[in-house]
């Protein structure tokens, strides 16, 4: 006879296993885990849970090292290959940066952008696994997204998403700061998620620190605004005036980045915007 455990005391010695080392969100964690490794949607093992169900302890084997595996601060969405991402869900792993929530209203505000136009042409500079360029496309069916990514493994990453979305995004393997020449005063929107994180500040958590690879986070200069301002002025010359720039910064970028902006002289309505949490999160503005 084969045999089981409760998989509502797994579940709970999982969420204590991981809250001992400090996980933000341990229960939404293990219960995450816990559907990956039954194929089942989480809100089907709280269901699971409540009516007292039995898991195979071999089941609860596997289960045991993905938690193991998380609470060596391995991402989650590592662990499960998934991140969501707006209406979709992407794939990840190492060697691609993990979408972040923050970035879902970045992507929004480049939706809207692009919803200012009849078939809008959108380019998402810097789009590592695909997530804004293919969330714009998945918005916004009649637009033309290209996306650029600089990083080999990660453009691998990107046209996986494409396909396994269906989703029709061109993508470029190519640097973001001299990209798409061809389109130069073509483009509708640019929208992108640059590295941005000061050189020397290092992220805590070693989730970022030490899976998300480095390209994607560092912004190339003591003030991690060299990158971004270098894709700015690449987007000020993909767009025809009147375009739009959406760009991601860091929460301490709130003043600097829209100011250097104005100061470029090539932007109007430089407008800064927070994100859900209430932090300084992006700007937008408009090309003159
Ligand atoms: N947002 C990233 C982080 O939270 C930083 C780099 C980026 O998104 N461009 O670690």
């Amino acid at each position: 006879m084969t045999r089981t455990v409760p998989l509502a005391a797994e579940v709970r010695r999982a969420t204590d296993t991981l809250a001992q080392v400090g996980i933000a969100s341990p229960e939404i964690d293990a219960v995450a885990l816990a559907a990956h490794v039954l194929g089942c949607r989480p809100e089907e093992i709280r269901r699971r849970m409540i009516l007292q169900a039995a898991v195979e302890d071999a089941i609860c084997e596997r289960f045991r090292e993905l938690v193991q595996e998380r609470a060596n601060r391995v991402p989650l969405q590592h662990l499960t290959g998934q991140a969501h991402f707006r209406r979709l869900t992407l794939r990840v792993g190492p060697g691609v940066f993990v979408p972040r929530p923050e970035t879902e209203v970045v992507a929004g505000a480049a939706i809207d952008a692009a919803a200012q136009w009849q078939s809008p042409l959108v380019a998402d500079l810097c789009t590592g696994s695909g997530a804004i360029a293919l969330a714009v496309k998945d918005e916004v069916p009649q637009a033309r997204v290209v996306g650029v990514e600089l990083d080999g493994l990660a453009f691998e990453w990107a046209r996986a998403n494409r396909d396994a979305t269906g989703l029709d995004v061109e993508l470029v393997l190519g640097d973001a700061k001299t990209a798409l020449r061809d389109l130069d005063g073509l483009v509708d929107v640019v929208v992108s998620n640059p590295p941005y994180i000061p050189t020397g500040m290092v992220p805590v958590d070693p989730e970022v620190r030490d899976h998300d690879p480095e390209l994607a986070l560092y912004g190339g200069s003591e003030d991690g605004l060299r990158i971004p301002e270098q894709v700015a002025a690449r987007a000020a010359a993909l767009l025809h005036p009147g375009g739009v720039l959406v760009m991601e910064h860091a929460d301490t970028h709130g003043e600097q980045l829209p100011r250097r902006l104005e100061r470029a002289g090539e932007w109007t309505d430089v407008v800064g915007h927070r994100d859900l949490t209430g932090r300084p999160r992006f700007v937008t503005a408009r090309r003159r």
